[in-house]
């Protein structure tokens, strides 16, 4: 039996501590380790590796502290479009879901979707009617809205009126998780809102297989946050693996690579979770701060939000 490890995040950003109150990163941190929980159980009691990130997930979607299902960003039509995607290391299978404006938990589409496994990617309508086939909850647009996402796109909006900069925390958020399981097999699953004032049918590197999540048995599982765009033309996900399978670089020597070095340039908010075939866990961001939680091959759990870390039990 291997060890089992898993790591999730919430989303990096600018995060100013003044930016939610003490009782709002408490009940951040707080669902943090839900998920860590939700996805930790299932591995100890020797579920798949795919089985765990979903689990952690779906607890993040349903927290409103979170940019994924309740609570997700809203685009520049006030409306929620939801991607994620869901990849298994053990076979390569993947689901993803894109624009969906009805699915309470997208990342259970997309494994449905990886499941039923007649096709990789479904988009917009056709991904909400493919979830509420497979007996999925669909909930009206009024249950993914928080004020705070309202306020957010408004200061979005007024930004671009008068040709400034929005910050992190207006623009964006996603949540993730990986993990490695009792048989050795690795699994990523990545959900988001996209960021606020995002374009109508707008298409992050969440859903984008290899981009914004990748998992292969034997090489590592990712999960990403940050600037989609720049994801998606680094396939973040798919370099990193690329690094660890071929230049035989250490988890912590690859993620650094792309996350410090290759998106610097480009002075965009990026940070990811990563997994190695040995249950090492790394979870680098260039932001002042970003959602996590891991739990050790040993067992000893973690969440933090900037640089301090909180032991929590499990
Ligand atoms: N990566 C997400 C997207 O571009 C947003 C984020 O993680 O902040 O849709």
């Amino acid at each position: 039996m291997t060890r089992i490890a898993l790591a999730i995040h919430g989303g990096c950003g600018v995060m100013p501590e003044d930016s939610m109150t003490p009782e709002e990163w408490e009940g951040a941190r707080h669902d943090l380790a839900a998920a860590l929980r939700a996805g930790y159980a299932l591995l100890k009691a020797g579920a798949r590796a795919v089985d765990a990130v979903e689990a952690a997930v779906v607890v993040m979607e349903d927290s409103p502290h979170f940019n994924a299902g309740h609570g997700a960003a809203l685009n520049e039509n006030g409306l929620h479009e939801l991607d994620a995607s869901i990849m298994d290391g053990a076979t390569l299978e993947a689901g993803a879901i894109s624009a969906s404006q009805a699915i309470r938990n997208p990342i259970k589409a997309a494994r449905a979707l990886m499941e039923d496994g007649h096709a990789v990617f479904l988009t917009g309508p056709a991904a909400d009617r493919f979830a509420e086939a497979k007996g999925l909850d669909v909930r009206p647009q009024s249950y993914f809205t928080k004020q705070k996402q309202v306020a957010a796109l408004a200061a979005m909006k007024a930004h671009a009126a008068a040709g400034t900069e929005g910050t992190e925390n207006e623009k964006h958020g996603t949540v993730g998780a990986v993990a490695l399981d009792a048989d050795g097999h690795l699994a990523a699953a990545t959900s988001t809102g996209g960021y606020n004032n995002k374009p109508e049918g707008r298409v992050g590197d969440s859903p984008v297989i290899g981009a914004g999540t990748y998992a292969r048995d034997g090489v590592c599982a990712v999960s990403g946050t940050g600037k989609g765009e720049f994801f998606i033309r680094y396939v973040v996900g798919h370099e990193i693996a690329s690094r660890v399978a071929y230049l035989k670089q250490d988890l912590a020597s690859a993620t650094d690579g792309v996350v410090n070095r290759d998106l610097a340039p480009y002075h965009i908010g990026a940070g990811l979770v990563a997994i190695d075939a040995a249950g090492v866990v790394v979870a680098p961001y260039n932001t002042l701060g970003m959602f996590r939680g891991w739990v050790t091959p040993e067992g000893r759990a973690f969440v933090a939000t900037h640089g301090k870390i909180h032991e929590v039990t499990l």
